[in-house]
């Protein structure tokens, strides 16, 4: 019988967290083959050992192997999560090492903007390497599933309701509940815009303003969130900002995420202190994806005019860029749109 075999793509916070997920289910379900392979961006660490040769040290105490691959051929289901920013590269050195009958799944929160607009990173996956990419995403803080507590998570698909089946069947477990969604692109832009809003919920954290400011910023955030998405891709659902992928990632990560943690420090200090700085200090080799994205989304918004309708999404920007202080979070409700 043909079995499942399963490659994941990234090893940081998030990544190892998804690879024990996903391990689990591959030991205990007879249509995915045991073995889950990694592949891991090699680092030296400070104590002097190689990435690598610690995840195969400590996994001997775990219940699955890792494997570093060097050929993917017989791989047919490809889990990305990494930061956004190294996709592409990562696609390009994969061209023509993978089977034509894959499926992958992204599990990257971000996008890409490219000359002829943005681009999002399923569809990059997609366009590169040639074949079908779903998406999962949701209120997912790593260190909260690494140690089982209860969570929702959302795969988002483009037309195949079976192969959606195969990937949830691959990440659910009793502490970790993931439903299908056939809305690609809606559940991948609220993963990705949710890390913009977290940016200014940290700044209201960083600036002491309470929690009706930060449930303010919260409701604008989601909506705009929502106008975005729809206007980007008219065929986005209302439902999809329910599932956990919207308004519970939203949520979670204004209150826990690395962001929303990020922003309050950088708030703090006056802006004083650059994010590239403090992401350093603070994470230690994580990465952050809200500045990023909000440069990202700013740069669509002035390229097609809708600065003006996104007053969130682009003083989110304007205050990371060192344009406005992060007081101006708040000082921007005569921007409004009047349908707000
Ligand atoms: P992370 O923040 O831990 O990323 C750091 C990792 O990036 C490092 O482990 C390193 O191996 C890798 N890296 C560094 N430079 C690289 C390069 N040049 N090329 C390739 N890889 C390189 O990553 P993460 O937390 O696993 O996040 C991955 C994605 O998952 C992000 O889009 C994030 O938004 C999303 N996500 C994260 C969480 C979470 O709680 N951490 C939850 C849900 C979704
Ligand atoms: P942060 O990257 O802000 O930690 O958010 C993690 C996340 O995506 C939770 O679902």
């Amino acid at each position: 019988t043909h079995r499942s075999k399963v490659t994941v793509i990234g090893s940081g916070n998030w990544g190892s967290v998804a690879s024990k997920l996903i391990a689990s289910n591959t030991l205990r379900l007879p249509s995915f083959h045991d073995e889950v392979r990694m592949w891991v961006y090699e680092e030296t660490l400070p104590s002097g050992e190689k990435l690598t040769d610690v995840i195969n040290r400590t996994n001997v105490r775990e219940l699955y192997s890792f494997h570093f691959f060097v050929e993917l051929r017989d791989s047919n289901m490809l889990v990305f999560v990494t930061p956004h920013q190294f996709v592409e590269g990562i696609c390009k050195r994969l061209v023509g090492k993978i089977r034509e009958d894959a499926e992958a799944i992204s599990l990257v929160k971000g996008m890409e903007v490219k000359m002829e607009g943005p681009c999002m990173i399923s569809t990059l996956i997609s366009q590169q390497l040639g074949i079908n990419c779903s998406v999962l995403m949701g209120a997912n803080i790593a260190n909260e599933i690494a140690v089982e507590k209860f969570s929702e998570a959302t795969v988002g698909y483009r037309n195949n309701r079976e192969v959606a089946e195969r990937w949830v069947q691959l990440f659910y477990t009793p502490y970790f509940i993931v439903t299908a969604a056939q809305d690609v692109e809606g559940v991948e832009l609220c993963g990705t815009l949710k890390n913009v809003v977290a940016i200014a919920a940290g700044f209201v954290d960083g600036l002491e303003m309470g929690n009706n400011t930060k449930a303010a910023i919260m409701r604008l955030g989601l909506r705009e969130m929502k106008a975005f998405s729809k206007l980007l891709f008219p065929s986005v659902k209302d439902s999809t900002f329910f599932e956990s992928c919207g308004v519970a990632d939203l949520i979670t990560t204004c209150l826990g995420g690395r962001n929303r943690k990020v922003a309050e420090a950088y708030a703090r200090n006056g802006g004083k202190r650059s994010f590239d700085e403090l992401e350093a200090e603070m994470l230690q080799g994580q990465k952050l994806q809200g500045v990023s994205t909000a440069s990202e989304v700013y740069e669509v918004l002035s390229h097609r005019g809708w600065l003006e309708l996104f007053p969130l999404f682009s003083t989110v920007h304007e205050i990371c860029s060192g344009l406005l202080p992060p007081s101006a979070i708040v000082e921007y409700s005569e921007k409004l749109p009047r349908s707000f």
